[in-house]
């Protein structure tokens, strides 16, 4: 199975929309050809957060999904499964929805769409969409209404929401546990997106899910503040995210073969994308770009 970092930002992009500091000045130049043409110097260019998880479950619908579409020819009819871990713009763009069945698709794989969210990220939906939204397309969107620590079926999927420390108290922010059975393998993804230092119940499932299953296939990490050691909007710097690797390596749920990637990166973070992959090789992990694709 393939996992796929589709766009790799933070919220305002890289180079960011209305912004002319030396870092997004350094993305500029490389201009969009090479971006297309999927480069090495063009990693310094992201656009907003999502991934895919084979061809069917697609986490996260940022403002940048078409673009993801046209740059990696995905034909996004065939995701069955939507993931959202909450409704910062940078991960749900709730109007893309609306533009999803009816008059305005044709030919699709699959007309049924499962989205599983907190209750928060519904009411936003229909709250800023409810009005452009015809009852035909409605119909075909599913809503799995998500509780942190209780898993859902998704198909061939084990979802497990886990709360985030990121956004406002009385949000619902959340942390995916991915799990699928494949070629008698429990392959198993921790999508931690977006988010600080991690709870102490999320530290008490990790250590459980250890104890029981062993390490997980891969780790996703919140990288969002670069050189800074974190910032106030519930992210993560490069350093945090060494000591929270480590932390997760002592209690099992990292083990050797565990493939971590640190990922969601903003301009103010400042390292370019060889000084982050100089900086986090010898922590044992890699540094997304655009378009990079895992075989799990
Ligand atoms: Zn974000
Ligand atoms: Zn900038
Ligand atoms: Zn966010």
């Amino acid at each position: 199975m393939n996992f796929t970092y589709l766009g790799t930002a933070a919220a305002e992009g890289w180079p960011a929309v209305f912004c002319n500091c030396p870092s997004c000045k350094r993305a500029e130049k490389i201009g969009l050809a090479a971006y297309w043409a999927g480069t090495k110097e063009a990693r310094e260019i992201r656009t907003r957060s999502q991934s895919l998880v084979g061809e069917d479950l697609l986490i996260d619908l940022p403002p940048d999904t078409y673009l993801h579409k046209l740059r990696e020819n995905l034909d996004l009819t065939k995701v069955k499964y939507l993931l959202i871990t909450h409704k910062h713009m940078d991960h749900f763009y709730p109007q893309e929805l609306t533009i999803r069945g009816s008059g305005y698709s044709h030919d699709m794989v699959n007309e049924d769409l499962h989205i599983y969210c907190a209750q928060e990220t519904m009411d936003y939906f229909y709250l800023v969409s409810g009005w452009e939204l015809d009852k035909a397309s409605d119909r075909h969107l599913h809503w799995h209404v998500l509780s942190a620590f209780q898993p859902v079926q998704a198909g061939p999927y084990w979802i497990t929401p886990l709360p985030a420390s990121h956004m406002k108290e009385g949000n619902e922010p959340f942390l995916y546990h991915i799990e699928k059975e494949e070629d008698g393998r429990n392959l198993s993804i921790l999508y931690l997106h977006d988010s600080g230092y991690y709870k102490d119940e999320v530290w008490d499932y990790f250590e459980k899910t250890a104890k029981d299953k062993g390490p997980v296939t891969m780790v996703s990490f919140d990288s969002t503040s670069g050189d800074k050691e974190t910032d106030h909007g519930g992210h993560m710097g490069f350093s945090e995210v060494f000591r929270v690797k480590d932390r997760m390596e002592k209690l099992g749920i990292i083990g050797k073969e565990t493939i971590c990637c640190m990922n969601h990166f903003s301009h103010n973070g400042h390292y370019s994308y060889d000084e982050m992959a100089a900086l986090a090789s010898p922590h044992g992990c890699l540094v997304s770009y655009d378009g990079m694709k895992l075989a799990l």
